[in-house]
């Protein structure tokens, strides 16, 4: 049993509590949404256990076939408890088909297949708007080096395999996603932050309709429904653990 200690950090859709066990921390999924780096931010009842339910899933999935993440457990409502780990600041993206800013940065044609996934990193800094980095940046400015920058594409290329597999059985495409990483004190890489509609745009592979955060970014429709859609398609085709 771990008991819940102070207050660490607050995200723009978590907060990051410590606890009696200095490997663990206490993850809240609040019933937040926003976008524009968090200039959109509006409260949706049922949204942090929703998200709390589908990363949980996905995380104890994704586990099971190998790949290191820092999830430990789920708990009752919105909570979750993580391995601690010192956080890589850059958000990786991969991309599948293009959408989002990949089609408004170059006028490419929205869901054209993107053959190889194209791989970006964006610099995690609120203040600066997360920008674009390159892996020469990245290195030059003593952010990552070049092994962990090859070791987080690996793990982000193992993840779109699984996950766009995943995601097909139950009639939904994987068009993009970002995911951030850590080191745990023994140095290991893991997966961290989460795995939710928040940072993945899924569209339903019939209609096309957006099942993820874009919902909200477009206000196309309550985000609720959308959410607990993907969750009862992922719930109703479990996979072995
Ligand atoms: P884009 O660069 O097209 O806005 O986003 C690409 C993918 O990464 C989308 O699936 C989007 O949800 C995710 N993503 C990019 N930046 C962020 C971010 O700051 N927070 C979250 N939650 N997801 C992000």
């Amino acid at each position: 049993m771990v008991t819940k200690g102070e207050l660490l950090y607050v995200g723009k859709a978590k907060q990051v509590f410590s606890t009696d066990n200095p490997e663990l921390l206490w993850v809240h999924y609040l019933d937040q949404a926003t976008a524009l780096n968090g200039k959109k931010k509006v409260i949706i009842d049922g949204k942090g256990t929703l998200n709390l339910q589908i990363s949980g899933l996905l995380f104890k999935e994704l586990s099971a076939t190998g790949v290191p993440t820092h999830f430990v457990q789920d708990l009752d409502g919105q909570d979750m408890l993580v391995r601690k780990a010192k956080m890589v600041p850059l958000e990786a993206v991969l991309r599948n088909f293009a959408s989002g800013h990949f089609v408004t940065k170059f006028n490419a044609t929205p869901m054209m297949k993107l053959d190889p996934p194209v791989h970006e990193f964006y610099l995690k800094s609120d203040d600066l708007d997360d920008p674009f980095i390159n892996d020469a940046q990245v290195i030059a400015l003593g952010i990552s080096d070049e092994e962990t920058l090859a070791a987080m594409k690996r793990m982000t290329d193992t993840v779109n395999t699984w996950l766009s597999r995943r995601f097909a059985e139950i009639g939904i495409t994987l068009v993009d996603f970002k995911l951030e990483f850590g080191r745990l004190a023994d140095g290991t890489l893991v997966l961290a932050d989460e795995l939710s509609p928040d940072n993945m745009r899924l569209v339903d592979a019939d209609t096309g309709l957006s099942l993820d955060k874009d919902v909200f970014r477009k206000d196309a429709g309550p985000l609720t429904p959308v959410y607990a859609e993907v969750l009862n398609r992922l719930a109703a085709h479990p996979q072995e653990v």
